[in-house]
């Protein structure tokens, strides 16, 4: 895939699925952004990356700081044509629990950051983004199919699902399409991220890669080909689609 020339933001491009991202559009040729909130891991990432990619921090939930950010983008370099909403997970305890279980708190800060901040996301870029550029939005297999534990987490991820169909209509006269990619289960730090033991994690992890028929856990770079994809011109006949990597969970 040569995406050479292609201006690119990924969102949570510091870690897991997002830095995987960054990498195959980087091998690709592409330059850019990555953006997150952890300046230690923002600084590790794009050292790896071509020099090409610079890092901003940003808090995504805070539309604000969105502002800001797209601001600087600006004064750095220009217009993008290819924004990847990544950044999202189930992060921190009580991100997953039984439903009769979940408080208003906790169901609103899963919200802010797996559905509001989508939406504010793309909104806030709307300006900043070329004629013709890609939005590719990260949703998950939890679209299709029910956990235990996960009601909000794939509410959110639903309407991640259903956006990016009203986006593609809206931003067609621009040119812009939208598109999903929904992961399986990937190998990043989001099961050390939810705030139970690192043994409860693994134990958590391997119930997840058990219902993968391929057998095995997929990767990053699983993710990022696929987003490569939607990034070029190759796809350019795919709007308001959907692609699942997840190893046969959702279709086998
Ligand atoms: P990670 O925990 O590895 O990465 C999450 C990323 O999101 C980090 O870069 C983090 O940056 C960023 N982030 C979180 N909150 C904010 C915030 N408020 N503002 C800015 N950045 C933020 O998880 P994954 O790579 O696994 O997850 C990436 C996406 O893939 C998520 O949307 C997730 O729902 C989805 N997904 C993951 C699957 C998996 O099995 N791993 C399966 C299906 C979907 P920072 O550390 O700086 O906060």
């Amino acid at each position: 895939m040569n995406l050479s020339g292609k201006k690119a933001l990924i969102t949570g491009g510091n870690s897991g699925i997002g830095f995987g991202i960054a990498q195959e559009l980087s091998k690709a040729a592409a330059t850019g952004f990555i953006v997150g909130r952890n300046s230690e891991t923002l600084e590790s990432a794009q050292k790896t990356l071509n020099e090409d990619f610079q890092s901003i921090e940003c808090d995504v939930t805070d539309n604000e700081q969105l502002k800001s950010l797209f601001e600087k983008l600006e004064q750095r370099g220009g217009k993008l044509d290819v924004l990847v909403v990544n950044a999202g997970g189930a992060i921190g305890p009580g991100s997953i629990q039984p439903f009769e279980a979940f408080d208003e708190e906790s169901h609103d800060k899963m919200v802010a950051l797996n559905l509001r901040s989508v939406f504010f996301t793309v909104q806030k870029a709307l300006p900043y983004l070329n004629e013709g550029a890609s939005v590719i939005l990260i949703a998950s297999i939890a679209v299709h199919k029910g956990f235990p534990g996960m009601s909000v987490y794939a509410a959110c991820k639903a309407g991640v699902r259903s956006l990016a169909r009203t986006l593609s209509v809206e931003l067609m006269h621009r040119g812009i399409r939208v598109n999903v990619v929904s992961p399986g289960t990937i190998d990043t730090p989001v099961f050390n991220r939810l705030g139970i033991s690192d043994e409860e994690a693994e134990q958590a992890k391997q119930q997840f890669v058990d219902l993968i028929p391929m057998g095995r856990i997929g990767k990053p770079k699983d993710i990022g080909a696929a987003v490569c994809f939607l990034a070029s011109d190759e796809s350019s006949f795919m709007v308001g689609e959907e692609i699942i990597v997840d190893g046969g969970v959702v279709n086998l």
